[in-house]
């Protein structure tokens, strides 16, 4: 009997896991300088938790969620007995609604003092369809910024965004932003009520998926998928049009600042994106080819009603979620990713297994300098050895023979040009020992070489 990894899932073999953890090191280093600090929640939150926060009416809740029990709550459930609220749990299905329960719970949004800026990286979980770009596990970057209401805060963010993408090697020109203001408590309510309103008088002609969205989440519809109710939407009422004078001062403030970074945008009224908690700016941002349908890599905007909704006191907030899956594919589409191999500075050979004490030992002080190093613990021979070298496409191998250990030496081969030269294993030793691991960082740097080019201690 064998298995496979459940439908919808992947499992991220050695070069996705390297290039998951580059691509959060390049998000933690670039949000950095934007003031964002790292965050980690729960994969599962108390149900209750996404019902109010995304909304029940959402497809995210209303339909994707996992559902989570421990095994004496299933019994009871199954049961029919009752299961207490705070037991019903759900994996996450985005981060912002765990983020943000956090900073209420824990009070990150201090008085008098800076936003919240917080980032996380993680696992998210949807019973969606699967298909190309779109899992059921699937990984999101995501940041949130707490206590800011000024439009700066939007800009700020999407250039964040932005620069992210283009520091990962997404082309600019393959980039399409989007944006849009979805208004406020103030103007929404009655554009909600336009739109379920024009809905109704074209339910004759639009999906049943539409039209019972007109009674739960009336602006869902610009999204469906069926083209027939997108040719009709296309004629639906514009929020652009129904902004209040506050929502559209903000929204001209925010692509002021846009234009001034020099980052372009396309405005898109139909843009209301999928889950409930947003106001104002919302934003998205799409690769133009190669993607099929799911062109999304990232998104997100304002929500300065979310933090009150879960429990918390009135405080503006904004927030974006990047799909790391998505990106991988818009990188491959665009032809600029480069093979990420793994990195190993230098191999210890052994001529026969006299040596193996010596070579066990020799590589230890090299890691414990910071040097990535593979030894044989497969007992092959020294040609085969050579081989698995040059698989692990190392630089450097060091050979250890039996006369050469005797007089205290080792042969360093450099693997792309075959020069072979003497050195001095206690010399090494010293010198690798004299550096900080930190300066080498794993990697085959300057230092190594300058090492290997002690040709002997008579050089030192
Ligand atoms: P959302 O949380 O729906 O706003 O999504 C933010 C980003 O996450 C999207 O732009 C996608 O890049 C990614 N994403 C959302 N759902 C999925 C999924 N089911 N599979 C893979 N990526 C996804």
């Amino acid at each position: 009997m064998s298995y496979n990894a459940p439908e919808g899932t992947a499992d991220m073999l050695p070069a996705d896991a390297r290039l998951w953890r580059y691509t959060v090191d390049e998000a933690a280093r670039l949000f950095a300088r934007y003031g964002y600090e790292p965050i980690d929640t729960p994969m599962f939150e108390q149900t209750e938790v996404f019902c109010r926060g995304i909304g029940e009416a959402t497809d995210v809740v209303g339909k994707e969620m996992f559902v989570v029990r421990s095994g004496e709550n299933f019994r009871r459930e199954c049961a029919g007995e009752n299961v207490k609220s705070k037991s019903k749990l759900s994996l996450r299905p985005e981060g912002t609604a765990g983020v943000v329960r956090a900073v209420v719970q824990h009070n990150l949004v201090e008085q008098g003092a800076a936003p919240a800026k917080l980032f996380y990286a993680g696992p998210m979980f949807r019973a969606e369809r699967p298909q190309k770009g779109r899992l059921r596990q699937f990984h999101q970057i995501g940041a949130e910024c707490l206590g800011a209401a000024e439009p700066s805060a939007d800009a700020e963010m999407i250039i964040m965004l932005m620069r992210f993408f283009e520091s990962m090697g997404v082309p600019q020109s393959r980039m399409r932003l989007l944006i849009n203001s979805m208004g406020d408590d103030n103007c929404r309510p009655a554009y909600r009520e336009s739109i379920k309103q024009f809905i109704l008088d074209h339910e004759d002609e639009m999906c049943e998926e539409c039209c019972r969205r007109a009674q739960t989440n009336p602006l869902r519809a610009f999204d469906c998928k069926n083209e027939h109710c997108a040719i009709i939407m296309a004629d639906a009422p514009k929020i652009s049009d129904h902004l209040c004078d506050d929502c559209r001062d903000h929204y001209k403030a925010v692509k002021h600042y846009l234009d001034n970074a020099g980052i372009e945008y396309v405005e898109d009224p139909t843009l209301v994106r999928g889950l409930d908690y947003y106001t104002r700016t919302v934003f998205e941002i799409q690769v133009i080819e190669g993607m099929g349908s799911q062109s999304a890599i990232g998104g997100g905007g304002r929500y300065d009603k979310l933090v009150e909704t879960v429990g918390g006191k009135p405080t503006p907030g904004l927030g974006f979620a990047l799909g790391f899956e998505r990106m991988v594919i818009a990188l491959e589409a665009a032809g600029v990713l480069t093979e990420n191999v793994k990195n190993v500075d230098g191999y210890i050979a052994c001529v026969d297994d006299s040596v193996r004490d010596v070579a066990f030992d020799l590589a230890c002080s090299m890691r414990d300098a910071g040097l990535c190093v593979e030894v044989d613990h497969q007992g092959r021979s020294l040609k085969s050895q050579f081989k698995v070298a040059g698989k692990l496409n190392v630089a450097r191998v060091i050979v250890l023979g039996p006369e050469e250990v005797a007089l205290g030496k080792a042969r360093v081969r450099n693997m792309n040009t075959h020069d072979e030269r003497l050195i001095d294993i206690e010399t090494i030793k010293r010198l690798f020992a004299q550096f900080d691991g930190q300066r080498f960082g794993g990697t085959l740097s300057d230092e190594i070489d300058t090492v290997f080019s002690f040709e002997n201690d008579d050089k030192e």
